[in-house]
């Protein structure tokens, strides 16, 4: 009988903590590093909540890894008993420009991710504390809403331990990843000298916003690590209208890209705008929000939501979006190093993905098979930068 393969996974959020779970249940041996701890709070998977829908647009792969993923989610809150998944139902707000919603139509209907299409007039009856001003009409997705996002990235670590995989809390040094000279993984977490590199016969780099830099040379330049800002009010005191059992989650092109969260795990409503802020280094940026950004969420709350023009802020967060220059996630082996794999490039939709990315990457990695070419490196080439 063949010996199992050891696969060194580094990067314990949602892309990396799912895949060393499949890696493991396909038959390895795996060994899961992350620097700072699954979902900590330089992580792109740190935030408390994600949204999960199906409206992707045309000509994607990702609504059908969406149902895929919700399957995943609900199959794993059962077997682990634990709650994870809020299918509040998301409301996507259509303004003039449609191409986006129209397109998302036929892949919700050929995923089998329940939709209604509605007019404006329908939204308004159903949603009187909302504004619809400037929007055209709504795709609401009623069995679709948010997931928990640090709480089920550090579940699905204990889950891979308990499995019999290996979880280490340390941080890959590795400075140029590309020159494809090395033969190990060293780790600066102070561990003595036999336990201070990490041998595999593959390597799995999950290692969200840090990629770019950690592949200087073969993801860096179609890469940009971006800062986000998010906001939660609180909801008026004595008032439901705006508690997550009266508002889905929402999405609206119609005026930037805004979108939030009521309810939110008692954080209060959550409200961020989609467009990509200025470039931040996930170690070393100081998690401050703008205030131009906090002047823009207040004058939209008091416009989509005029009940919750005066509702104080409750918290805020800096997240940091890992932006491919297309927006589409990498699942590649690296080019000049085939036992590498690189696994990231989740662009501000990556989160929902999580089990289904995993399941998919495992296969890859495990059978040695070639991902979708949307997926791979070389379709960067020829194009540029990201500039914003
Ligand atoms: C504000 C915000 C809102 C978002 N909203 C949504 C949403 O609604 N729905 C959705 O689906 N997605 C959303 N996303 C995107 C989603 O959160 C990310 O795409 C996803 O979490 C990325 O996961 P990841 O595992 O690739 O990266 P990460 O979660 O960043 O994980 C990478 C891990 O690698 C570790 N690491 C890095 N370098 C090293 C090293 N040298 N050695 C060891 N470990 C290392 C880090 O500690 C980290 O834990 C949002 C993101 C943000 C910021």
């Amino acid at each position: 009988m063949a010996s199992k393969p050891h696969i060194a996974v580094v990067g314990a959020g949602a892309f990396g903590g799912w895949t060393a779970l499949y890696l493991l249940r396909g038959g390895a041996r795996v060994t899961l590093l992350d620097a700072w701890g699954p979902g900590n709070s330089r992580a792109s998977s740190g935030g408390e909540t994600r949204i999960i829908r199906g409206a992707y647009g045309p000509d994607q792969p990702y609504t059908k890894l969406v149902a895929r993923a919700l399957d995943l989610w609900k199959q794993h809150e059962a077997q682990w008993k634990r709650n994870f998944f809020f299918p509040v139902g998301v409301l996507w707000m259509v303004e003039a420009d449609d191409n986006f919603e129209r397109g998302s139509l036929p892949f919700l209907k050929d995923a089998g991710i329940f939709f209604e299409r509605l007019a404006v007039h329908e939204l308004a009856r159903r949603w009187p504390q909302i504004s619809f001003e400037d929007v055209k009409w709504g795709i609401y997705e009623p069995q679709s809403g948010y997931l928990l996002a640090r709480a089920s990235a550090q579940a699905v670590v204990d889950q891979f331990v308990a499995e019999g995989g290996e979880y280490r809390q340390a941080m890959v040094a590795a400075p140029d990843l590309d020159r494809g000279q090395w033969k190990a993984l060293r780790l600066s977490d102070g561990s003595t000298s036999d336990g201070s590199s990490v041998v595999a016969d593959r390597y799995v780099f999950a290692c969200g916003p840090w990629l770019g830099k950690l592949f200087p040379s073969t993801v860096g330049p179609h890469f940009i690590s971006t800062k986000q800002d998010v906001f939660f009010f609180g909801t008026p005191t004595g008032d439901p209208r705006y508690n997550e059992d009266n508002v889905p989650v929402w999405a609206d092109r119609s005026d930037h890209f805004m979108y939030g969260i009521p309810g939110n795990q008692g954080r209060g409503f959550k409200l961020a705008d989609d467009t990509r802020g200025p470039e931040f280094d996930p170690t070393s940026g100081q998690r401050l929000v703008s205030e131009d950004r906090m002047a823009e969420a207040r004058r939209y709350l008091a416009y989509r939501f005029p009940g919750m023009k005066d509702a104080p802020l409750v918290e805020t967060r800096v997240c940091q979006y890992e932006n491919t220059t297309d927006h589409n996630f990498i699942v590649d082996r690296h080019p000049g190093n085939a036992n590498v794999w690189i696994v990231g490039g989740g662009s501000g939709h990556g989160f929902k993905h999580g089990p289904a990315l995993g399941e998919m990457v495992a296969k890859l990695v495990l059978k040695d098979e070639t991902a979708d070419p949307l997926y791979r490196l070389a379709r960067f080439e020829h194009k540029s930068k990201l500039s914003s």
